[in-house]
């Protein structure tokens, strides 16, 4: 078998030669299909949980939104949902990960506070302003209020702290990455096989795919369950003075001069000095390979101008990193499907995390490795997740 890199550049798609992880036949092998946070965690844990685990990714670890999020996390901003306890689990986890994995030389792990900002591009830049506002955002700003504190709301970089991740899986629990496009997956007899693109198969106990939008187009579980991408624009920023820049995530609601119905796009200061803003999402169909994704020249000039309109340090003084774009994995129900999909005895999905990917990624992985490994799980209860709810809907 060729085994690449976890971070390759070119010879993307490789042939696997020969079944999976012969090195120790004894454990549990675990096919994870899909490098991104959800992937890679699922991945990590599943490692850490002593399961001989091969990782396929068909581009490279965190091509897609998970190296192109936010990367903002929040403990209870879930709560009274679905969600809430996946997602004070995951918060709680990425806090423990980030000491673990040495979080803020690794990938940019830090608590952070945040404020919800009103914001019209028309009005006079000191109009409603209050004092207590940090001085780099001195645009036309009011009605601002604390929405998270150092307590509740924090950040990573998404695509360092999927990369550090698969980093330590591979290093220390010997998760083995594979460059390549499944195909199909086939169960039968207690075993799984993935076929990937260029006639390679990949055998193994039990298998977890983790395709985020992709999923759509993986005809097992499009016969299962509903997966739609929506479109989603980001900008990275490097401000010339980066010490002006403090440590606020910024929720806006953004009225254009125009008018129309105002925006609500989202600005995270990281401690690499970048800034990053992102929002504008549309629905459009997703190509097949994520590196074909091309941001809309509209929704990135509509970004430059939030960004500068909010702080003059964002305006064209700074300089502009990335503009990209990306495919929010969505349910039809809002609520991530984790779990084993009903008659594929040994055939996992974890996927649908909507805009909360990021945050929930610890939680998903630690719970799959648990459900996977020990036939349930107990750090958080999936029930609420399980993707019978899409099987017994279509009957
Ligand atoms: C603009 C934007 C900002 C966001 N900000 C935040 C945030 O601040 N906080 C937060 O918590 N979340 C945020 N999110 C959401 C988060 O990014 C996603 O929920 C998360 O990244 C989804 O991860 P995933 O692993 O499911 O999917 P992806 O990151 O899309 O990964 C799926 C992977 O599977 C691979 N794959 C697919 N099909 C195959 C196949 N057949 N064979 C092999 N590999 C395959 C793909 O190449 C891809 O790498 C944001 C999203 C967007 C778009």
């Amino acid at each position: 078998m060729i085994l690449k890199s976890p971070f390759p550049a070119a010879n993307r798609f490789v042939t696997i030669q020969a079944t999976m992880n012969k090195t120790n036949p004894s454990k549990k092998q675990v096919v994870v299909i899909g490098g991104g946070v959800i992937g890679v965690c699922t991945a990590y844990f599943l490692s850490k949980k002593g399961a001989a685990v091969t990782l396929i990714e068909q581009s490279s670890i965190a091509c897609a939104a998970s190296g192109k999020a936010g990367g903002f996390l929040a403990l209870d901003w879930c709560d009274g949902g679905a969600l809430s306890s996946l997602a004070r689990t995951s918060f709680n986890l990425h806090r423990s990960l980030a000491q673990e994995l040495n979080g803020k030389e690794a990938y940019g792990y830090r608590p952070l506070n945040t404020l919800s900002l009103s914001v019209t591009e028309s009005e006079n830049p000191s109009r409603g302003r209050k004092q207590t506002l940090p001085d780099w955002i001195d645009g036309p700003v009011k009605s601002q209020r604390t929405i998270g504190t150092t307590e509740t709301t924090a950040q990573v970089h998404p695509q360092l702290f999927t990369r550090k991740l698969v980093e330590t899986a591979v290093a220390e629990y010997g998760v083995k990455v594979v460059i390549g496009k499944v195909k199909s997956v086939e169960t039968g007899g207690g075993k799984v096989t993935a076929v990937v693109d260029g006639g390679g198969v990949i055998d193994g106990d039990a298998v977890v795919l983790a395709l985020g939008p992709w999923s759509s187009k993986f005809t097992l579980l499009s016969s299962v369950i509903n997966v739609h991408g929506v479109k989603a624009h980001s900008l990275v920023l490097e401000p010339r003075d980066k010490d002006a820049i403090s440590a606020h995530a910024l929720f806006l609601s953004y009225q254009q001069a125009h008018g129309g119905q105002p925006m609500d796009p989202e600005i995270y200061p990281r401690p690499t000095g970048e800034v990053y803003v992102c929002g504008m999402s549309s629905q459009e169909d997703i190509p097949d390979d994520p590196e074909q994704i091309e941001p809309n020249p509209d929704s990135i000039r509509v970004l430059k101008r939030v960004a500068g309109t909010v702080s003059s340090h964002l305006g064209e003084q700074s300089q502009v990193k990335a503009e990209q774009a990306c495919f929010l994995p969505c349910t039809d129900d809002n609520v991530p499907v984790i779990g084993e999909i009903p008659g594929m005895k040994g055939c996992y999905v974890a996927t649908g995390h909507s805009c909360w990917g990021i945050l929930n990624g610890p939680a998903t992985g630690a719970a799959m490795a648990e459900l996977v490994m020990d036939g349930c799980s107990a750090i958080v209860d999936l029930t609420r997740f399980s993707p019978a709810r899409f099987v017994k809907r279509r009957r």
